[in-house]
């Protein structure tokens, strides 16, 4: 049995809290390795050696630093199949889309390149009487992100690599189902020549999570999961006076109007619906087509297109379009969803229900569902499912379909179908979701833009990379200088005016 470790101050260290928590292949069912859950102690030895490094980082130029996260990226791209390879034996997801969890990654850490234009100051030149006033960005210390197990590669680079390029040292707890892809990223950066204990790895469950929130040397702290763990985490970081950021689940809607293209439509939502078994926080697990011929048309061309979906293990290569779900539990919750949609009266239009793979019978596969005639009373509607479910909400105008959507708690992701300027634009204006397709089903912006839903999708401000990221992970300093000294003689008693 693999037995994994934490990744501090250059080597792998096994854990010493004597707790350890198993890293299944969700294909199969098996235990394939044990991985250490961290105690305080070593959440605290982590953060001794990060606050070592941190000051002679930030204090190189950040061209340098810019060269560090160029060669990490050029280590990546020559590493991202055998990274992609280890991602989809613990999370299940085929090769194509582990490749894509860590091209999404690397993106953002070739936008870090450009930290020595993203960090420059700014600077008024004789805001008074030889008075110059200037404000610079400089970095937090040392900051700390927890991460979601669905995107193992992307979410930690999203977070460590724009703070590593600001000048600090990041401690990472990534999810305790898929640590080992973060252990490697944390030796290819070293490699690239990042200093050792600039960013460590830390396994645990909430008691190192816990650790990381109370300890006082760790100045911010990125979250991205679930809604209720990000509440948690939010109250606790600002408890602790620390600067927080917390992304949370999500329900995205995709509107069909009766115009848009219906096949267009179609092949859509199921990439969009099923594509790593749903378990993406931009999925569309809610379709609301305009009017009953739009969802009948809609039904019709689903229906053949889910049954063709092939489920299977990552080592079937291309034959696949998903895998498994990440636990046992995970897949229990689901069916237990799909059982309550049809008690509450939803339409079950295709029953994935049953379904088993030869050779695979204790893995964690779902076949696919489509549900029709769901309300939003019900709880297929109202749980964030994130499985191969995808429910139809009926709406019979685009008023009633946009405030579906609206009024749902969450906001990260939605989309209209339309070949309507007009109502795509009225839409993208009223909707209050933060990432808006139009004709694109998975509005997932690129590394230079930034990423953030609204409402119970987010708890803080700034968003996730593009220049946010920047912000985040420093903080402003406005310098107001006099020289020469000494033009006025005597004291000031009063806040200077700058004539
Ligand atoms: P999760 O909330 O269970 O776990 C996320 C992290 O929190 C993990 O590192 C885990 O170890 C830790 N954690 C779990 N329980 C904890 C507790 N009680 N106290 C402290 N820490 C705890 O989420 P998950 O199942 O790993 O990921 C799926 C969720 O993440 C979905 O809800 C999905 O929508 C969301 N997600 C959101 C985004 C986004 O950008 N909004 C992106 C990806 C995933």
């Amino acid at each position: 049995m693999e037995q994994l470790s934490h990744y501090i101050n250059g080597s792998r260290i096994s854990g010493s809290s004597g707790r350890y928590g198993d890293v299944l292949n969700p294909a199969t069912g098996e235990v394939q390795a044990h991985v250490p859950l961290a105690n305080s102690q070593e959440i605290d030895n982590a953060v001794t050696f990060a606050k070592t490094v941190q000051p002679q980082w930030a204090a190189m130029n950040p061209q340098r630093r810019a060269r560090v996260m160029m060669k990490f990226v050029s280590l990546l791209e020559k590493n991202i199949d055998s990274l992609a390879e280890v991602l989809s034996r613990e999370h299940g997801k085929t090769l194509p889309d582990a490749a894509g969890d860590i091209q999404r990654g690397l993106e953002v850490v070739e936008y870090c390149i450009g930290a020595p234009q993203l960090l420059k100051g700014e600077f008024t030149d004789s805001a008074g009487p030889g008075i110059d006033m200037y404000s610079m960005r400089q970095p937090l210390g040392v900051t700390a992100g927890i991460t979601p197990f669905n995107f193992p590669a992307m979410i930690p680079m999203w977070m460590f690599a724009p703070s590593l390029a600001c000048g600090n040292a990041f401690i990472l707890k990534p999810s305790e189902r898929d640590p080992s892809v973060p252990l490697m990223l944390a030796e290819l950066i070293e490699q690239a020549g990042a200093p050792k204990g600039l960013l460590q790895v830390i396994n645990g469950d909430k008691e190192a999570v816990d650790a990381i929130l109370q300890h006082p040397e760790i100045q911010s702290i990125g979250f991205v999961g679930s809604t209720p763990i990000a509440a948690y985490i939010y109250a606790q970081s600002s408890k602790y006076g620390k600067r927080v950021q917390c992304f949370g689940g999500a329900k995205n809607h995709m509107i069909v109007m009766p115009d848009a293209d219906i096949d267009q439509a179609a092949d859509a939502l199921v990439g969009s619906g099923y594509g790593a078994a749903g378990e993406r926080c931009m999925a569309i697990s809610v379709a609301v087509p305009v009017g009953d011929e739009t969802a009948n048309q809609l039904i019709e061309k689903l229906i053949p297109r889910i049954e063709k979906l092939k489920v299977g293990p990552f080592t079937s290569g291309n034959d696949v379009d998903y895998g498994p779900v990440i636990t046992a539990d995970a897949k229990k919750k689901i069916e237990q969803l799909v059982e309550t949609g049809i008690n509450q009266g939803a339409k079950l239009v295709v029953d994935g229900r049953g379904f088993k793979l030869q050779g695979y019978e204790n893995g964690f596969f779902i076949g696919p569902h489509l549900f029709d005639h769901v309300t939003t009373e019900m709880d297929i509607y109202k749980t964030e499912v994130f499985g191969p479910v995808l429910s139809t909400v009926r709406a019979d105008s685009y008023e009633t379909a946009i405030n579906i959507a609206m009024d749902n708690e969450f906001g990260n992701g939605v989309a209209i179908f339309t070949r309507d300027g007009d109502t795509a634009r009225d839409f993208a204006n009223r909707i209050n979701v933060g990432m808006v397709g139009v004709n694109v089903p998975i509005p997932v912006p690129l590394a230079y833009h930034t990423f953030g839903g609204w409402k119970k999708s987010v708890f803080g401000d700034l968003n996730q990379h593009g220049p946010d990221a920047f912000k985040f992970y420093t903080r402003t300093k406005t310098i107001t200088a006099r020289w020469p000294s000494g033009i006025k003689e005597g004291g000031e008693f009063t806040i200077p005016i700058m004539e």
